[in-house]
């Protein structure tokens, strides 16, 4: 399913045009989809399910990837557990209505605070990155009298083929326990008095179009719990991370989830534990594009620039990654006076790695709408204020519905937090 249509009178999201969106809540505008992130959803668990896995499996959708809590809520009413990276995300989850005892809490630089409001809250597991963090955990959890429930995220490492900045599973990331360590490690927290070992884990990269290497993972870890149970480190959960890839290019497409998981779901259906799943990108990335109107048209003696009112600070995963992402007109038909020409989309943000797409063919007025496709995960997630613009709004679809879940920032917001020097201004 394909998030935008071209109707006769333009791009529709579901029965809306986005055109109707722009005139109603301005531009940058993140807009996104209800029925494509629950249909990404159902066919992950519907994967999971092909299997025989669903019952005793856990969906926890990586809050990073787009923490609105009208997403989160939606996620939670599906029924989805959460994976978190922080107290922020943790307050989000709980705020969205989502269920504390279906929260992991990954990341390799957990503060005491945030373990604290974790234990306190009664999340699923946390996942334990390092042998000071479990040493940590257990001080914490013994401050407050109770026991942690702990995986170690052990790196298996894997090549995850994927860009460098989002490949976490080589020995040389900053990520998990090294493989050589981890039996060791758990022998050390099944004797700690305040933890609690459940389970393992392991996160291996994002954006992964190959199935092989989250099965060769897997296969490690495998092998990994059934040396732990031989030496009597019984785990009741598997929890085998996120990082299935989207498709971000029309001539690009990405593997079905169904397809993508087969190899490593073949691995866990002959086992016993219960497992834990932690998919970002692929449950939203489709379902959500960013709304932009170009501003101005500047022809150039090498390249035609496309001024338009998104830039890097509202989507920053093309100057973070040279990432790619389809750029198409709004507009159903380009007026006479628009001549195709290959186009540099780029923002008013003064930074040459200000772009958001390089050599797109399109017949652009200045005025016309674009639609950012693919936006929907690290998207807004990962914006920012750079140049003092304030972020923009996000609407969900649903139906012929539109639903501002985040109204646009006001500019006296970006400063209302900042003071100045206590005694004189300069005078006038
Ligand atoms: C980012 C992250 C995920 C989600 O990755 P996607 O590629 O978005 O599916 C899952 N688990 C951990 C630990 C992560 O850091």
């Amino acid at each position: 399913m394909s998030l935008a249509v071209m109707r006769p009178d333009g791009l529709h999201v579901e029965a809306v045009a986005l055109a109707d969106i722009a005139a109603r809540f301005g531009t940058p505008c993140y807009v996104y989809s209800r029925a494509a992130l629950t249909q990404a959803y159902t066919a992950y668990r519907d994967a999971l399910q092909a299997h025989d896995l669903a019952g005793r499996s856990l969906i926890c959708y990586a809050v990073k990837a787009n923490s609105n809590l009208a997403i989160l809520n939606l996620f939670a009413r599906l029924g989805a557990g959460f994976d978190i990276v922080s107290g922020g995300e943790l307050a989000r989850v709980l705020a969205a209505g989502g269920a504390a005892d279906k929260i992991v809490f990954s990341g390799v630089g957990k503060s005491r605070t945030e373990m604290r409001a974790a234990l306190e809250a009664g999340i699923h597991c946390f996942n334990v990155e390092s042998a000071s963090e479990l040493g940590q955990l257990n001080e914490v959890a013994g401050s407050l009298g109770c026991r942690a429930p702990v995986s170690l995220r052990v790196n298996p490492d894997v090549d995850a083929k994927t860009h460098p900045y989002i490949s976490t599973g080589l020995k040389t990331a900053k990520f998990g326990v090294a493989f050589g360590d981890a039996f060791d490690l758990y022998r050390r927290a099944a004797s700690l008095p305040h933890i609690a070992v459940k389970g393992i884990d392991c996160h291996i990269g994002s954006q992964l179009l190959d199935p092989a290497p989250a099965a060769e993972a897997a296969d490690k870890v495998l092998a990994l719990v059934d040396r732990l149970s031989a030496a009597g480190i019984a785990l009741e959960h598997i929890d085998l991370g996120g990082g299935m890839g989207i498709q971000y290019h029309a001539a690009e497409p990405a593997p079905a989830a169904s397809d993508y998981l087969a190899p490593m779901l073949a691995r866990l259906a002959k086992r016993r534990e219960n497992l834990v799943f932690e998919p970002g990108r692929s449950l939203v990335g489709n379902a959500g594009l960013l709304l932009t109107r170009v501003e101005v048209l500047k022809p150039g003696e090498e390249k035609h620039f496309a001024v338009v009112d998104a830039a890097m600070n509202d989507l920053m995963r093309p100057a973070l990654y040279d990432a790619w992402h389809d750029i198409l007109r709004v507009g159903a038909d380009a007026t006479a006076s628009a001549q195709t020409r290959s186009y540099e989309i780029v923002g008013p943000v003064c930074e040459s790695g200000d772009f958001l797409g390089h050599d797109r063919a399109l017949a652009l007025n200045e005025g016309d709408l674009l639609a950012i496709l693919s936006a929907g995960a690290y998207g807004m997630a990962m914006a920012s204020n750079y140049n003092s613009r304030p972020r923009a709004a996000e609407v969900m679809i649903d139906g012929n519905s539109m639903h501002l879940i985040r109204r646009r920032e006001a500019v006296a917001e970006l400063f209302a937090l900042e003071s100045m020097l206590p005694g004189e201004n300069p005078s006038p």
